[in-house]
């Protein structure tokens, strides 16, 4: 006997995780060179010099017993600390150290929250298109999870359609920004009246709504482009945050929670995440990725690779005749499939090794996905592969 459902979420991968295996594949057949391969976001940038040389530092000069021992398991102080005080010199976000719980990265922050808000009947609302993992996070938390379709309001926020599929049951609403797929940055203007509506709503239902912010991309950000910081705009935001990205380091597993003072039932939220956390098995973040953060936490992501491809990818994009929606921030770009047939056009493109992810696991079918943390001279060689590729599909029209 065992657990159908972990069975099923083990049997099948991902969209992204097969289209990855799948370039592998090829990549031993034909040669990495020739797979363009825009499926993961798996950054392309190395982490910067600081990170190298705090690790280096860390290791020369702290005794290796408290270096490789147990912190406690909401994260050492000297790594809360750091993160607070970056955190309040950006945002003035009256930050203090016990707000903040150290996980290994967004996903375990997310499935940490889900759990915790999972009273029975809850329910989650996630806006499309989304990040895939979303809908496991919270399933698998006990949560039902609802989805606000995806509009041709060019995939913007729309603050009356996510008030429309609110629920008496709704405990919270998932936002990320700068949004994985489609590298939008929602900027304040759009924020201020989607949180005074989740007021309102709160209010009507006579419980919190909690906004929960995913945000591992909040500093891969282009031309000047601000993220908003969501718990000064709203007061009931929990925050999930992840060093995968920022620093280029993903399979380190980093990142952390932040519930605001300001937030209803603050310490009791924070309390149910450390308990939902252990009940995962969470004892501690990595020892010395804390130290390493504490010391980092400040230190930038160098964004030129990414920047000039996205430019690349975005003007040769429009120029032949895509639709797609500007990227500001993240390294992902959504475009809308030509034609009549996405299935046909994603078959075509596989068929040239150009592996784009599909938009159905985001919740946006007919759209495809490609994230650009690559090499520029893969870029180049995707653009004439499109140019056809989007030829073929409105010559059949
Ligand atoms: N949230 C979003 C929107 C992501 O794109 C990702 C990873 O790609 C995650 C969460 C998970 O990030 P982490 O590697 O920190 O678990």
């Amino acid at each position: 006997m065992f657990n159908e459902n972990a069975y099923l979420l083990g049997a099948q991968r991902s969209c992204i995780r097969e289209l990855f295996e799948y370039g592998r594949q090829r990549a031993a057949v034909v040669g990495a060179e020739n797979v363009l391969d825009f499926s993961l976001g798996n950054p392309s940038q190395p982490c910067p010099q600081e990170v190298t040389e705090a690790i280096a530092d860390i290791v020369a000069n702290t005794d290796p017993v408290a270096l490789h021992g147990y912190t406690p398991a909401i994260g050492a102080l000297e790594t809360r600390q750091a993160i607070a005080d970056d955190l309040n010199e950006r945002y003035d976000a009256g930050v203090d150290p016990a707000d903040l719980f150290i996980t290994c990265g967004a996903a375990p922050s997310l499935t940490a929250v889900f759990k915790a808000l999972a009273a029975p009947g809850a329910e989650i609302l996630a806006i499309a298109p989304f990040f895939p993992e979303y809908r496991p996070f919270a399933e698998t938390a006990g949560l039902k999870f609802n989805i606000v379709p995806a509009t041709s309001h060019k995939l913007k926020l729309s603050t009356l359609l996510v008030e429309q599929h609110l629920t008496p049951k709704t405990v919270a609403v998932i936002i990320n920004n700068p949004n994985n797929p489609t590298g939008m940055v929602t900027k304040e203007k759009l924020l201020r009246p989607f949180a005074d509506m989740l007021r309102r709503k709160s209010a009507e239902y006579g419980h919190p709504i909690y906004l929960i912010s995913d945000e591992p991309y909040r500093e891969l950000v282009y031309e000047d482009e601000v993220v908003p910081f969501l718990p000064k705009l709203y007061e009931n935001t929990i925050v999930c945050y992840s060093y995968s990205k920022s620093l280029s380091l993903p399979g380190e597993r980093i990142g952390y929670v932040y519930v605001p003072q300001a937030a209803t039932d603050s310490r009791a939220i924070y309390t149910a995440i450390a308990g939902a956390a252990r009940s995962m098995g969470h004892v501690c973040a990595p020892s010395l990725w804390q130290k390493v953060i504490a010391r980092c936490a400040r230190v930038r992501p160098a964004l030129d690779l990414y920047d000039a491809n996205r430019k690349k990818l975005f003007h040769t994009l429009a120029v032949i005749g895509y639709e797609l929606a500007r990227p500001q921030g993240a390294f992902y770009i959504f475009v809308r499939i030509p034609g009549g047939d996405p299935a046909a056009f994603l078959e075509k493109a596989k068929a040239r090794d150009l592996l784009l992810v599909p938009g159905d696991d985001f919740g946006a079918p007919g759209y495809f996905r490609m994230c650009y943390c690559v090499e520029p001279e893969k870029v180049a060689k995707s653009l004439p592969i499109l140019a056809e590729l989007y030829r073929d599909a409105v010559d059949t029209l």
